[in-house]
């Protein structure tokens, strides 16, 4: 299985890595731990900014609904 080399340090695995919330587990499946790993919009993120982005920021680049 592949996996994101970021796990460690993403604020939103972090956060979400364990929820049991439906989207959250599918974010981490298709994103995190799967295909879409060089997808993710948080990396694209971090290297326009240099900064890693608030851990509530989807792989998709949307904001976790409150
Ligand atoms: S959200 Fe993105 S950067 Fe964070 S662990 Fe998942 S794929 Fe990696």
């Amino acid at each position: 299985m592949q996996e994101c080399e970021l796990l460690s340090t993403c604020g939103f695995f972090k956060k979400y890595g364990n929820s049991h919330d439906f989207a959250c587990r599918g974010f981490i499946k298709t994103f995190c731990k799967g295909d879409k790993l060089d997808d993710c919009k948080r990396k694209d993120y971090r290297k326009e900014h240099g900064t890693p982005p608030h851990e509530d920021m989807l792989p998709t680049g949307q904001m976790m609904p409150k």
